[in-house]
């Protein structure tokens, strides 16, 4: 019989000590995750001997890119439900957004001006949205009530006959909430409004079916689902056909809604971590959430004063945003600075201002900026999650101690 030790790595584990993890600890797989390295094994020969442009069709080097992005463009429509031909490739989840949301706003025009959208939602969302507003559209921005979800009878209130597009978010980035998706489809389906949905923390992470969904428009990017930067997608309804009008013109890549030499490596590896993500999503989700609650139940029967920001039960499996009441999230962060999470205070890179998804659930000012986000993932380990309940449990401790409120 063959037994386990002749397969065991030859590092063995400490016997008595509880096996202290790598440092520094990666807890912030919202902000961006870390490529599977299967999907840079992927990527790595188009950056190589396989250099050619998918646009070139007079030669084998084309065929081959253009091969590739084609077997992508099938991994990422089947992991949404879509077909290939109604997936367009971006640089990311930010221009998908823009390009839906103003690409929207243009070809309907005739139609109306009104947009509907919600507070909490990503500032690529939000800030189009305002720039539309410039230009003499009305956006109604829905707000969320205290678990971080929308009213679906606000919704239904809040189009009329002028409304020409509602952007929903699927899952939130710092709170991981699940907005009731099928149901705000079904509601503008039925209302003849296009529907667009920000699913940049949902794809690959809870299963999206656009189809069911009645989703006509949806943003995706790949470094929030373990492949790379800088690569994103969009995807377009086509039956009925939409056409969203191009913000960057050129060479009529895309059906002509985004011109541009297509980035052949980047599209490989958003297909690669959308075919990994098909496989592997259903358990790893479980894995995940039972690290997250582990954590969640260190933190919680450790400390008094802590909530958990958002609802628990629809809620990304890898997030967890806690306010320690009392403290300052940036000092915590400070304190514990071997790992890496984000506070409700720092969440633009380009303000101090506390957290608008925390505000708008409810938070004062000072509950948001004492809140840490967790995002675990791919790779987070028990181990790590030990670890870090831990630190933030003494940390907590010694700045309360600190400045007793
Ligand atoms: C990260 C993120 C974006 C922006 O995606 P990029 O690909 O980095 O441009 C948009 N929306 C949400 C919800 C995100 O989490």
């Amino acid at each position: 019989m063959i037994t386990k030790s002749t397969t065991l790595p030859t590092e063995p584990a400490a016997i008595d000590a509880p096996s202290t993890p790598k440092l520094p600890i990666y807890l912030d797989n919202h902000a961006t995750t870390p490529m599977d390295p299967r999907v840079l094994g992927e990527m790595l020969p188009y950056f190589g001997e396989k250099f050619g442009n998918a646009a070139s069709h007079s030669h084998s080097f084309g065929w081959a890119a253009d091969q590739a992005v084609e077997t992508a463009r099938q991994q990422i429509a089947k992991l949404i439900g879509a077909n290939p031909g109604e997936i367009i490739f971006t640089s990311g989840a930010t221009e998908s957004d823009n390009l839906a949301i103003k690409g929207v706003a243009e070809s309907c025009r005739s139609k109306g001006n009104h947009l509907i959208t919600v507070t909490t939602e990503h500032k690529a969302v939000l800030d189009s949205c305002e720039r539309l507003e410039s230009q003499g559209f009305r956006v109604t921005y829905l707000s969320v009530q205290k678990d971080g979800l929308i009213c679906l009878e606000d919704l239904k209130h809040a189009i009329d006959p002028g409304t020409i597009l509602v952007t929903i978010m699927a899952a939130n980035n710092e709170i991981g909430v699940i907005q009731p998706i099928e149901e705000i489809g079904a509601i503008c389906r039925d209302r003849g409004v296009i529907f667009h949905s920000d699913a940049t923390q949902a794809v690959g992470k809870i299963p999206i079916d656009v189809r069911r969904q009645n989703i006509d428009l949806l943003s995706i990017s790949g470094h929030k689902m373990y492949g790379p930067k800088g690569i994103g997608a969009l995807y377009v309804r086509k039956d009925p056909k939409l056409h969203i009008p191009a913000m960057i013109d050129g060479g009529g890549h895309e059906h002509g809604m985004r011109s541009g030499t297509l980035n052949v490596p980047g599209i490989v590896g958003l297909g690669k971590a959308c075919a990994i993500a098909q496989e592997e999503m259903a358990q790893e989700s479980q894995r995940i959430k039972a690290l997250r609650e582990r954590l969640r139940n260190s933190l919680t029967s450790a400390l008094s004063n802590t909530y958990i920001n958002g609802s628990l039960e629809h809620r990304l499996a890898g997030n967890l945003n806690v306010s320690f009441a009392g403290t300052d999230g940036e000092s915590l962060m400070l304190s514990v600075n071997e790992v890496a999470v984000s506070s409700g205070s720092a969440c633009s890179s380009a303000g101090t201002d506390s957290s608008h998804v925390l505000k708008a659930i409810g938070l004062s000012d000072e509950l948001a900026r004492s809140s840490i986000r967790f995002g675990l993932g791919r790779f987070t380990t028990e181990a790590e999650v030990d670890y870090v309940a831990n630190r933030m449990i003494e940390a907590v401790q010694s700045l309360r101690e600190l400045s007793p409120m």
